[in-house]
């Protein structure tokens, strides 16, 4: 051989794939079906303009953290940002994680946790939900104590089955991190809330961010905020903990570029505010009007997109769908989500071809 071999723990990985086709009607990515506004993207430009290319950015992104800090109502010291809240969870595996270490995750949850898990060479750990999608505080606590991972993941509302988490779990899990966690000698682990939909919910975490909890709320401009393309999320986190992500990320990680637009796209908050008030409204049509298809259970959901188990073969009916030009996600074969989609929320229009497309797909079936 001519090449090196990678990591000998990278063997078993794959990488991670959502398949994309080219159909009418894409509903399978979670992104939202609206573009931001053009005022913000008029607004964006003319800061671009004046950016003195030929100098790194601010390597704090001062404004940026300051702008959403003011958002959220926390201090700018408790604010890290980075190119999508996928390198916010990769950062905080950089610096919590590691050989040696060990994650925790509930699944059915995001694929994204154990595999950033596994690269960084963190020991990843799965817990399990009750049938309902939900997490067991006594469950979860018996978990923590046995495992006692340096960091446990939440996903709320959950991906992909749009589970939201109440203040009473996200309080026990962080009891349950504080007496059993393992990164040093009577030093507890992370809770690590991952709210990429939770702005679509009725409880986020954020509020319960403090400097001496160890909590974690992640994050993302690339749902609520319609900038996928741009790669920006950000965490909320007690300073000490901002203070080692900031130790860990690359200098200058962060282009002038999506800082820019980050502090931009914060000036649109009563037009984004509005656009989720339509997602969500379309979330409760859509789960009405698939809650009368005979065959199909829909899962309740928080978030914009919606969990169906239809009652036949779900990877059938999402080939069906897709003969209909309507692309939903499928997880059919996926542990413990056998014959499970998940349908993205889109505009009134795509949500009714999924509706008739699914109908039909089932009726077929
Ligand atoms: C979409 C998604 C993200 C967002 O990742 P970005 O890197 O910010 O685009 C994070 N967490 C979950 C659970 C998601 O579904």
């Amino acid at each position: 051989m001519s090449l090196p071999a990678p990591r000998g723990d990278l063997a078993a990985l794959e990488g991670y794939h959502s398949p994309q086709l080219d159909v009418d009607v894409r509903l399978n990515t979670n992104e939202s079906p609206f573009a931001p506004p053009a005022a913000f993207v008029d607004s964006w430009l003319a800061t671009l303009a004046a950016v003195p290319l030929h100098r790194y950015p601010d390597r704090g992104a001062g404004a940026l953290r300051a702008a959403i800090a003011a958002h959220v109502g926390q201090p700018p010291e408790r604010v890290f940002a980075a190119n999508g809240s996928n390198e916010i969870l990769q950062t905080l595996l950089l610096a919590y994680g590691g050989p040696g270490r060990r994650a925790l995750v509930f699944e059915p949850t995001y694929a994204l946790h154990a595999h950033i898990g596994r690269i960084t060479g963190t020991g990843v750990v799965a817990g399990e939900r009750t049938a309902d999608f939900r997490i067991s505080p006594t469950e979860a606590g018996l978990l923590i104590a046995a495992v006692r991972p340096a960091v446990v993941f939440v996903c709320s509302p959950n991906n992909p089955t749009g589970t939201v988490e109440d203040r009473a779990t996200v309080e026990a899990l962080l009891a349950a991190v504080l007496d059993h966690g393992s990164t040093g000698p009577r030093a507890p682990g992370l809770l690590v809330v991952d709210e990429a939909y939770g702005e679509f919910a009725d409880f986020s975490a954020l509020a319960l961010v403090a400097d001496d909890r160890p909590l974690v709320v992640s994050r993302t401009y690339s749902k609520v905020w319609s900038l996928a393309a741009l790669r920006l999320g950000f965490c909320v986190a007690p300073a000490p903990v901002v203070a080692d992500l900031e130790r860990v990320v690359l200098p200058y990680h962060l282009s002038a570029a999506t800082q820019a637009a980050g502090v931009a796209a914060l000036a649109f908050r009563d037009e984004m505010a509005e656009r989720v008030g339509a997602l969500v409204a379309e979330r409760h049509r859509l789960t009405e009007a698939l809650g009368r298809l005979p065959g199909l259970t829909v899962h309740p959901s928080g978030a914009n997109f919606v969990l169906v188990t239809p009652a036949t073969d779900g990877h059938a009916v999402w080939q069906r769908m897709v003969d209909r030009g309507v692309l939903v996600r499928d997880f059919s074969r996926w542990p413990r989500l056998t014959n499970c989609l998940r349908i993205t929320v889109g505009t009134p229009e795509e949500n009714d071809r999924c509706i008739t497309a699914l109908r039909e797909s089932l009726e077929e079936s």
